[in-house]
């Protein structure tokens, strides 16, 4: 059959593979060792995909289906000469387009894939599919790959013929084509000759493909001798989200999300439901267990696969889900929408904002039920994507008390735990005259612990939040109660905390040393805005404090390295009178040493606090002079 062939190809061409695809071919079939059947997995995935294009480009061009409706894919194996066919009569490929398709790697993300890799085969065989290379994974099983197609509308002459060893180049060639769509043959190499075996294809098929939306045929198993077989269907061929709930099995929603999801690893949690009434839609989203490698890219593609009326519509179709969402995966197949709906139409339709505030709140459902049932997939979830997640507070303020129970943060009461708590649970364990949910923000969870405004908390044993993630401060800018319960930054305003000294208090205290307070102002000078009796420090002498509301000096040193213009405010220091270098400041009457003092003092609360210093040099010059002044 080969040499038939051979004698009609025309116009052949040999070509060299992008550098990228002969990288990547090396590094796919050492990786995916011990994850072969994955090849077919992609494959089918290809051929259902092609069916999908051609049912929705015959919408308008009915023609496209040359009397050839029933769409579906055939897989055939001949075990003596060790190949393995894989044939859709979907919409097929043009010369141009298997050249570039199967030539190059169109998509930006590749040279991101290679730098992914991690040589840790299972790791690398789950971002495969992530990165659409997955045709190139028949080279992990067959030393050579032959390809016919016909794209649709296309005259029979016009057939493709393309091959390759997976070596660095492949030949393309015209052939005759009666048939449309995509036929694919796998040469296999000797270590995976055991994969020409029906049973076992059945297997895999029924592992991955069983409710991917067209039929997969395969000859009959062998009969009595003389019998000839016919094609019969193995997969369910039913889109599984138009089943019941209640007559779908949980493996069978397991491999319905990695056919979806090209995902290797089981989702945490999904949620399948029928909405009827004023919009009419189906829904499946599910949870990833792992984080795909651009989680925290805004602009890498997301989105729910999108069908109308069962027909394919398009892929990441991100209209139905806010962007902190990003990570859920999933189908949504509408009754209402137009087939020829596109992207723009899906930006500006009403009925596209009620779904989307609808599959919103069916997530964020699913977390709450994942957090109640299972604490520790949850605790998994929340160390993936809770990043993500507090995205949600800026960029949806209707869900905000909803998002907000689903936080988990570390408490002073339970570092050592490192186990989380929710705000609910706070709250609870919260004295009723307490003013507020409190905590600190932090580069980390010890610097958040140790910092001098946590000194009075620690004292009188106050539970407080330490918030260490980059996003927090900018979070807790948006967030300012819950459940009527008041945020209250440890580090920022002034601090009430019952029976703390009253401002009252605090002020006679400042009168009567008034002349250390007034020598200190003038001697930081432009550093703070004022300089303060303390009420919250117990073992530091001195902190820096901004304004309640005020973003905090560490993130405001983040943002003005990034270039950010930000309004010229200050911070106040406060002192502890009680501390042995106040007092000790207080008796100095030598201005050199006092401003050597003050320097050290206001260095010191700030590194604290996590700033740099503006002028390193300066502390440390001062710091030296103080030290060299020591009795010997
Ligand atoms: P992906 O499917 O993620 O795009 P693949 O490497 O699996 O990446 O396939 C690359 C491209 O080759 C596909 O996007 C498609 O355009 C084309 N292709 C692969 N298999 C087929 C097929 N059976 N029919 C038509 N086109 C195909
Ligand atoms: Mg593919």
């Amino acid at each position: 059959m080969t040499e038939t062939l051979h004698e009609g190809l025309r116009d052949g061409a040999t070509m060299g593979f992008q550098t990228e695809v002969s990288k990547l071919l090396h590094l796919m079939i050492h990786s995916l060792y011990s994850n072969q059947e994955i090849f077919l997995r992609e494959l089918v995935s290809n051929a259902a995909d092609a069916t999908d294009k051609l049912r929705f480009a015959a919408l308008d061009q009915p023609q496209l289906l040359e009397q050839d409706s029933d769409l579906g894919i055939w897989i055939d194996v001949d075990e003596p000469t060790h190949t393995i066919r894989v044939r859709d009569n979907g919409i097929g490929m043009s010369r141009e387009e298997i050249v570039s398709n199967l030539g190059t790697i169109a998509r930006s993300g590749t040279a991101e894939f290679m730098r992914h890799l991690s040589g840790d085969q299972q790791k690398d065989a789950h971002l495969i599919g992530q990165f659409g290379v997955g045709f190139y994974s028949a080279f992990v099983v067959a030393e050579s790959v032959d390809v016919y197609s016909r794209r649709a509308g296309l005259a029979p002459d016009q057939g493709v013929f393309w091959s390759s060893r997976g070596e660095g180049e492949f030949t393309v060639a015209q052939v005759d084509r009666a048939a449309r769509g995509t036929e694919i043959v796998l040469h296999l190499r000797e270590d995976a000759h055991d994969f020409a075996d029906a049973y076992r294809l059945r297997s895999i098929i029924h592992k991955y493909a069983e409710h991917i939306g067209v039929p997969v045929r395969m000859l009959q198993q062998a009969k009595a001798e003389g019998e000839s077989a016919d094609y019969e269907v193995i997969n369910q061929a039913s889109a599984l989200w138009t089943r019941p709930r209640n007559e779908i099995e949980d493996a069978e929603y397991i491999a319905f999300y990695k056919h979806v999801a090209h995902d290797f690893s089981d989702p945490l949690s999904w949620s399948h439901n029928k909405v009827e009434g004023k919009l009419e839609y189906t829904s499946l989203l599910y949870v990833p267990g792992k984080a795909p490698y651009d989680l925290f890219n805004r602009e890498a593609p997301k989105g729910l696969k999108l069908y109308v009326q069962r027909v394919f519509i398009m892929d990441q179709a991100e209209q139905f889900l806010p962007l902190y969402l990003r990570f859920i995966k999933g189908v949504i197949d509408s009754n209402d929408l137009p087939l020829n709906v596109s992207r723009e139409i899906l930006q500006s339709s009403p009925s596209i904002e009620a779904m989307r505030a609808a599959l919103t709140k069916r997530v964020l459902d699913m977390l709450s039920k994942l957090a109640e049932s299972d604490a520790e997939k949850y605790a998994s979830f929340w160390s993936t994507f809770g990043a993500v997640l507090k995205e949600g507070v800026v960029e949806d303020h209707s869900n905000q008390e909803k998002l907000a129970s689903l936080f988990r943060f570390v408490s002073s009461r339970h570092i050592d735990a490192g186990q989380a708590t929710s705000l609910d649970a706070y709250i609870e364990r919260m004295p009723a005259e307490q003013k507020g949910i409190y905590y600190v923000t932090a580069e980390s969870v010890q610097a958040g612990v140790k910092s001098p405004h946590m000194e009075i908390f620690r004292k009188k044993d106050v539970e407080v939040l330490v918030m260490h993630e980059r996003i927090d401060e900018w979070m807790m800018s948006w967030l300012h109660e819950y459940r009527g319960k008041k945020f209250i930054h440890v580090g920022k305003g002034d601090l009430d905390l019952g029976d703390t000294p009253a401002a009252e208090e605090l002020k006679a205290q400042a009168e009567q040393h008034a002349s250390l307070i007034e020598r200190l102002r003038k001697t930081l000078g432009e550093q703070v805005a004022e300089v303060k009796v303390s009420g919250r420090l117990i073992d530091s002498p001195a902190c820096l404090v901004v304004a309640e509301g005020e973003i905090g000096l560490a993130t405001r040193q983040i943002l003005e390295a990034a270039g950010q213009k930000l309004p010229d405010t200050k911070p106040s220091m406060e002192i502890n009178l009680e501390h042995a270098l106040i007092r000790r400041m207080e008796q100095e009457s030598d201005e050199e040493r006092f401003a050597a003092l003050a320097s050290v003092l206001y260095g010191q609360a700030a590194l604290a606090d996590g700033i740099q210093l503006r002028d390193p040099s300066d502390f440390v010059a001062h710091l030296n002079q103080l030290l060299a002044q020591l009795p010997v």
